[in-house]
């Protein structure tokens, strides 16, 4: 079983612009003009959804505002523009750029918080009732859980980390041991409730695999009624821009729980590249608190 002092978290997937359909929408449709000028919007557009794998995002949401308006000829530069356009609340040009991320060594208490966040965002979480806790017998003769990992709350490794830079590594170690033994507890209740309705189940397990299978998952769906919200879960997360703003609004701030807040700093920090313009007036900043939190620009949109 492992400790997970922090989330995993890595980007998966970001927006990429074919120029070419934009080529062919500024041909089919008749700015040709502004084609032949290569300081125009769409001539801009074009080149940097060429050059860069940055700024894909913003290229995007830009191309959707300027068709709405036929602006491709003349017009803000493409910072001025986003800002622009966040200002007079246009929100469903940032719809469209969409991000996704694999995550890990996150709490089940906190996939509970962020599968909450339903429009333009989602989840694939890995599954308790296909992925088995195994348990193990060690070398040692110690039993030893694998597939359910635990998960510290943040607080609990801030006051760990105060503790041993005030010298004291034994109540570090204490602090981090007591948590990890309530979490070894529920697994043990797993296992003991694993153990009992497989016995109980068995005398309807019959020659028939798909009932065999069902009775099999029954169990471990019935098992895992007792695993704390610090179980360990991972999840492809999937949002779009306009969801991120209103993600990055409620669950970066102060109020928001200290875990899922330090989750969406990360997501933040990994998107920003690929939309900086959108993304400006999002800051990450050490709070009151002394954890991150994000500032989101005064406008709601
Ligand atoms: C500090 C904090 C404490 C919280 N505490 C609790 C709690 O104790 N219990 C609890 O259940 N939840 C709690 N929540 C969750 C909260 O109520 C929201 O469900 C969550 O933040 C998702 O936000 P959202 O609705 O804006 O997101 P989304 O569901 O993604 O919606 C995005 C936006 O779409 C609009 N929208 C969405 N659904 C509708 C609708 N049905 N009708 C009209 N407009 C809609 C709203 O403008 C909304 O802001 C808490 C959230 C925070 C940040």
């Amino acid at each position: 079983m492992r400790v997970h002092y922090k989330p995993w978290v890595r980007l998966l997937a970001h927006p990429t612009v074919i120029p070419n359909s934009m080529l062919d929408y500024a041909t089919d449709f008749g700015f040709d003009e502004a084609l032949n000028n290569p300081s125009s919007p769409i001539s801009d557009l074009i080149a940097r959804a060429n050059t860069s794998p940055y700024e894909q995002s913003d290229v995007l949401s830009e191309f959707a505002g300027r068709m709405c308006y036929d602006s491709f000829t003349k017009g803000r530069a493409p910072d001025e523009y986003v800002k622009n356009v966040i200002d007079d609340r246009h929100g469903n040009v940032f719809i469209h750029p969409s991000f996704s991320f694999i995550t890990a060594g996150i709490s089940r208490g906190l996939s509970h918080e962020l599968v909450r966040h339903s429009v333009g965002a989602g989840p694939s979480q890995r599954s308790q009732r296909f992925v088995k806790v195994k348990i193990v017998e060690g070398a040692d003769g110690q039993i030893v859980y694998e597939g359910a990992d635990c998960v510290l709350p943040p607080i609990i490794v801030h006051m760990a980390d105060q503790y041993r830079r005030d010298g004291q590594e034994e109540k570090a170690k204490e602090l981090i041991e007591d948590f990890v033994n309530d979490f070894q507890t529920s697994l043990k209740n797993y296992a003991k409730g694993e153990e009992k309705y497989t016995q109980y189940l068995k005398k309807y397990a019959s020659d028939n695999t798909q009932i065999s299978e069902m009775l099999t998952k029954r169990v471990r769906e019935a098992s895992r009624y007792v695993l704390p919200n610090a179980c360990e879960t991972r999840m492809v997360w999937s949002m779009n821009v306009r969801a991120a703003f209103n993600i990055y609004d409620r669950r970066g701030s102060y109020h928001a729980d200290l875990e899922i807040r330090r989750l969406v700093v990360e997501f933040l920090n990994l998107m920003k590249p690929y939309a900086p313009y959108a993304l400006n007036d999002f800051k990450s900043f050490v709070d009151i608190d002394g954890f991150p939190s994000i500032s989101v620009p005064a406008v709601g949109i």
